[in-house]
């Protein structure tokens, strides 16, 4: 089997509908789409740490001090975030070298191309996605009263 990294892609190469459905071109495509976009976020996490450095040193007074803290605070929310979404491309990349990536985890339907193009991290096709979000809305409007 040829790994996906010896693939090699056309420039400008985009997947089409033509082609047989995750072929393995199309799958080095979303592969090195998802390994592009990790090592983006990775570089602005290493970004936000020095920032985060760069500002405790600057402020000194506790009034100042009571607002670094709460920028820091929502600073190591968004990291959790990046991390959980850092995790989720890793796992999404070893789906696609297991050819196991583009059919949606609940029925089992080609999710498409376009919509992996728009997120490439998705696990559901578009209808069990919009079912899913209602259940939690109706889950959410429960325990709002
Ligand atoms: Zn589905």
């Amino acid at each position: 089997m040829t790994k996906i990294a010896d693939i090699v892609l056309p420039q400008g190469y985009r997947p089409s509908e033509e082609e047989a459905y995750m072929e393995p071109r199309q799958r080095a495509f979303f592969h090195r789409l998802l390994a592009e976009w990790k090592k983006q976020l990775l570089e602005e996490a290493t970004k936000t740490v020095s920032v985060m450095t760069e500002e405790k040193a600057a402020f000194a007074d506790p009034a100042d001090r009571a607002t670094l803290e709460t920028d820091r605070n929502f600073e190591l929310r968004t990291r959790d975030r990046e991390r959980k979404l850092i995790s989720k491309i890793e796992r999404t990349m070893e789906a696609i070298e297991a050819n196991d990536y583009g059919y949606c985890e609940e029925c089992g339907v080609e999710i498409g191309l376009r919509r992996l193009e728009a997120r490439p991290v998705t696990d559901q096709c578009i209808s069990c996605k919009t079912r899913a979000e209602n259940r939690e809305k109706v889950v959410r409007s429960y325990e709002d009263e």
